[in-house]
C-alpha cells in the first residue's frame, strides 16, 4: 500500500471532516459514513461508522477512524444514516404493464418502475416467483448493463401448475396468456417444462402445489410429478419454490423437497401450524416467506369482514412466530407486482408482531444469502461482500417500520435510489 505524507493537522482535519481517517484510499473509490452500521443481523453495531466502496465490493467497514478515507468520492446526499446490507424482496412479480415489452420500452420508464416498486424501498435483490421468462429476462439484461436502474433479478420465469389446474383468480388473464401457462400432464412433459425454462435463463423453478378452482374445490400437482421437476432443478443446484394455498400444499412441498413456500397459508380456519408440521418442515429445511400485508389486502378486495382479516391475519403472523421459534428460515418477500401497493411498512408492522428487529434483518439479508448459497458474496457489510447497501433515516431497532424509512439503495456500488443526488 502506497502511503502520501501529510502534516498532522492536515490529517486531523480531514479525519474530522469525512469521520474516517486520513490514510488514502484505493483509486476510484466511494466513501460512505455511517451514524450507526448494522455489519449484520448477529454482530453488535457499530456506532460512528465508515463504509468504503471500489469496483462493486466492500473494501472495508467499521468505525470510521480505522477506515482510509483520503481520496475517496463521497456520497454527500446519503451519509450519517444507518446503514444495513442490501435488502432482498424473495417474492415480486415483473408482470404489470409497465414491465412488458421491456426490450423497446426506454430506459427511463423502466427505471421508473423499478424505482417505484423497489429501489426506493432498499431492494438489491428480488427473486421474481412467476413472469413471462423471456420479457424478465431482458428486464434483468438491461440492469446488468447499467441501462436500467434496478436490483438484481433472479428469477423463476415460468411457473408449473397441476393438470387441470389453473386457479381460479388466474382465469381472467388474456387466453393467449392462459394458454401459455404449463400443466405438466406427465413426468416427461414435466422435466422438459422444467429444462427448457431453466436452460432459457431461469435460476429457479416455482410449482403450484394446490390451486383453488371455485367452490371449495383444490386441484393438486401429483407427487411425482412435483418431484421429478424438484429433483430436475437441485440436480442443477438451483432451488423449488412453491405456492402451498394451504396444509395440504405444504405437505406436498415437504415430499418433493421443495426448498421455499412463497406464502404462508391461509383459510377456512384448517391453518394452524401444529408442532408435527412444524418439526417435518425444519427437518425438511423449508424456507417460509410470509407476505402478511397481502391478507388484509386481498380480504380487502374480497370485500370481507375487518374482522375476519384481523383474525386470519393473526392466525399467519403466529405461523410465522412459531416456525421462526422452531429455528425455520424466513424469508421477506410481499408478492409486489402482483400486489400493487408497494409500501413494505405493513408488512414490518405485522412481521414485528412475530419476529425482532433483527430478525427481520435477517429475512432480509443473511438468510435469502444463505438460501440462495450466496452468503460469501452478499448479506453482510464487510469486507469482500458485493456493495449492496441501504441507508435508513432512523433504527430499526426502535422501531422496524423504519426499516421502510430508506434514504439510499445502493447496488453494486452504484446509488440506484436516490439517483438525482448522485455524485
Ligand atoms: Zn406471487
Amino acid at each position: 500500500m502506497k502511503f502520501r505524507q501529510f502534516s498532522a493537522p492536515l490529517v486531523f482535519a480531514a479525519a474530522l471532516a469525512l469521520g474516517a481517517c486520513g490514510e488514502r484510499a484505493p483509486e476510484d473509490s466511494t466513501l460512505l459514513t455511517a451514524s450507526r452500521l448494522y455489519v449484520s443481523p448477529e454482530a453488535p453495531p457499530v456506532d460512528a461508522a465508515a463504509i468504503l466502496l471500489a469496483g462493486g465490493k466492500i473494501a472495508a467497514a467499521g468505525l470510521a477512524q480505522n477506515i482510509p478515507a483520503h481520496g475517496a468520492k463521497r456520497l454527500e446526499a446519503c451519509d450519517g444514516g444507518i446503514v444495513v446490507a442490501g435488502f432482498q424482496n424473495s417474492h415480486v412479480h415483473f408482470t404489470e404493464p409497465k414491465f412488458a415489452d421491456a426490450a423497446v420500452k426506454p430506459a427511463a420508464e423502466l427505471t421508473a418502475a423499478m424505482d417505484d416498486m423497489l429501489n426506493r424501498h432498499g431492494f438489491t435483490t428480488v427473486v421474481d416467483t412467476a413472469s413471462n421468462l423471456a420479457n424478465t429476462v431482458v428486464l434483468r439484461d438491461r440492469i446488468g448493463r447499467g441501462e436500467v436502474a434496478g436490483p438484481r433479478i433472479l428469477t423463476a420465469g415460468f411457473a408449473l401448475y397441476p393438470k387441470d389446474g389453473i386457479p381460479v383468480y388466474l382465469r381472467d388473464l388474456p387466453p393467449d396468456l392462459l394458454a401459455t401457462l404449463s400443466q405438466p400432464a406427465s413426468v416427461e412433459e414435466a422435466l422438459a417444462e422444467v429444462q427448457a425454462n431453466l436452460d432459457a435463463g431461469a435460476d429457479a423453478t416455482k410449482l403450484f402445489l394446490m390451486t383453488p378452482q371455485g367452490a371449495g374445490r383444490y386441484a393438486f400437482m401429483s407427487p411425482d410429478i412435483a418431484l421429478a421437476a424438484a429433483d430436475e432443478t437441485h440436480r442443477r443446484g438451483l432451488p423449488v419454490l412453491a405456492h402451498p394455498t394451504d396444509i395440504e400444499g405444504i405437505k406436498l412441498a415437504i415430499e418433493a423437497d421443495v426448498d421455499v413456500l412463497v406464502h404462508a397459508t391461509v383459510g377456512d380456519g384448517r391453518t394452524a401450524w401444529d408442532a408435527a408440521l412444524i418439526e417435518q418442515m425444519r427437518a425438511g429445511d423449508v424456507a417460509v416467506i410470509p407476505t402478511l400485508k397481502l391478507v388484509p389486502y386481498e380480504f380487502g378486495r374480497a370485500e370481507l369482514p375487518e374482522r375476519a382479516a384481523q383474525s386470519a391475519t393473526a392466525d399467519v403472523v403466529e405461523q410465522v412466530r412459531a416456525y421462526s421459534q422452531a429455528g425455520g428460515q424466513i424469508l421477506f418477500g410481499t408478492d409486489v407486482g402482483y400486489m400493487t401497493d408497494y409500501d413494505p411498512t405493513e408488512e414490518y408492522r405485522l412481521m414485528a408482531r412475530a419476529l425482532s428487529p433483527m430478525q427481520i434483518l435477517a429475512s432480509l439479508t443473511t438468510a435469502p444469502a444463505a438460501r440462495w448459497k450466496e452468503a460469501g458474496r452478499r448479506g453482510r457489510v464487510a469486507a469482500g461482500q458485493d456493495a449492496d447497501l441501504v441507508v435508513l433515516e432512523a433504527d430499526p431497532a426502535d422501531d422496524p417500520a423504519n426499516f421502510a424509512k430508506v434514504r439510499c439503495t445502493i447496488r453494486a456500488g452504484q446509488l440506484t435510489y436516490p439517483r438525482d443526488n448522485a455524485g
